[in-house]
């Protein structure tokens, strides 16, 4: 790959191929795989990626939001696509581009049944959402038998899987509680099948409970941190791969006195004489201002440059002064080596944040 000559997000299908068979490799073969796209596939790209996933033969996609299904649908994707927090507003168009919801309460449930009959749809596919303990979407197991009713009343709606989500699959201080919900999940999805005598396709894993709880992946596995090359532990990173790499270049360097300032507010003063080298990426290209301030670092020619003074909208300034450097140099913010969680980390948050970041004028490359 050539280097960069201005900000780019460089992504590698290669490593997206070996995420996808490392996280295979963790199931059973029967065991279908949906793929989570939202948010522009973890903020790289949806079209890029789900286009590969599908030439990959992957089951299923997700997304949050209605919008993003649509996109992908545009971009020529064809598999099924599960749109995981739709609204009402959302409901034709999900009917009108065969996007399939996640019923996730009584009045959405309601709510799509009467769109799904105005459509004049026949056991059109959802997916029903039960909340097991991260209280945030879903129902409840006492609604199981409102939705049975309500199934019972209509042909419009064809329940095609119910599904869970883990609280803390990543954390072994939870296992307790997560082996709660797995159990809470088998008695909803009996107690569904007894009402209504089918039983749907279950699942329940995310990346981290595909990786922890090999006893709930059930008939299909979530994934969307681990296809990015992110596994929520030490140990796991090292079997993935980072998919995407954020690089840049060096605009300008400047020479600076001992007690000059760098950047608004003043807010980094220079020790000596130092070198800066000021960068085109800045918090509108999804750098938080948590960053300045010598909080994180970026990559020049293998070294360590320290974010200094505040972090601008579209700019950051880096100290050089001991790295051998020139104009037009490379810059790395985060690759495979120097990984987008280990820059999270200094910012106090996690992988998936700083990727989503990622805003939408940095130009998206795939890497030859
Ligand atoms: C985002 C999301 C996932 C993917 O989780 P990862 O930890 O990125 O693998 C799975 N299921 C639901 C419901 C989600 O919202």
């Amino acid at each position: 790959m050539p280097k960069a000559q201005e900000t780019i997000l460089e992504l590698d299908l290669n490593a997206l191929t070996h995420n996808y068979n490392y996280l295979k490799s963790k199931l059973k073969p029967e065991t279908k795989f949906l793929a989570v796209v939202k948010a522009f596939a973890y903020g790289s790209d949806s079209e890029i990626i789900a286009t590969h996933l599908q030439s990959l033969e992957v089951d299923y996609f997700a997304v949050a939001y209605t919008k993003e299904g649509v996109n992908l649908r545009d971009a020529g994707i064809t598999k099924p696509i599960l749109v995981l927090h739709p609204q009402v507003a959302n409901f034709k168009t999900i009917i009108e581009r065969c996007l399939e919801p996640s019923l996730y309460s009584p009045r959405i449930l309601k709510e799509f049944v009467k769109t799904a009959e105005q459509e004049k749809q026949n056991d059109y596919p959802v997916h029903i959402k039960f909340n097991t303990g991260l209280n945030r979407l879903g129902f409840w197991h006492n609604d199981v038998d409102f939705i049975s009713s309500q199934l019972e009343s209509t042909t419009a709606i064809k329940v095609k899987s119910l599904f869970s989500h883990l609280a803390a699959s990543e954390d072994e201080k939870e296992r307790d509680f997560t082996l709660i919900q797995i159990e809470d999940f088998n008695k909803i999805s009996n107690d569904f099948e007894s009402k209504m005598g089918y039983k749907p396709w279950l699942h329940m894993c995310n990346t981290s409970g595909v990786i922890n709880y090999p006893q709930a992946h059930f008939d299909m596995v979530r994934c969307g941190i681990g296809l990015y090359g992110f596994g929520n532990s030490a140990k796991e990173d090292k079997n993935l791969k980072p998919m995407a790499s954020l690089k840049s270049i060096i605009s300008q360097i400047h020479l600076i006195e001992k007690d000059e300032s760098v950047g608004y507010n003043r807010a980094y003063k220079a020790k000596g004489f130092e070198k800066t080298a000021t960068i085109p990426i800045g918090h509108a290209d999804g750098v938080s201002r948590s960053y300045g301030n010598e909080n994180g670092y970026v990559i020049v020619n293998g070294q360590k440059a320290p974010i200094i003074g505040n972090v601008c909208m579209d700019m950051i300034m880096i100290n050089i002064t001991n790295i051998d450097c020139k104009e037009g140099d490379e810059v790395i913010v985060f690759d495979d080596n120097f990984k987008a969680s280990d820059l999270a980390e200094s910012a106090n948050t996690i992988s998936y944040e700083i990727l989503t970041a990622i805003s939408q004028r940095v130009s998206r490359v795939v890497s030859k």
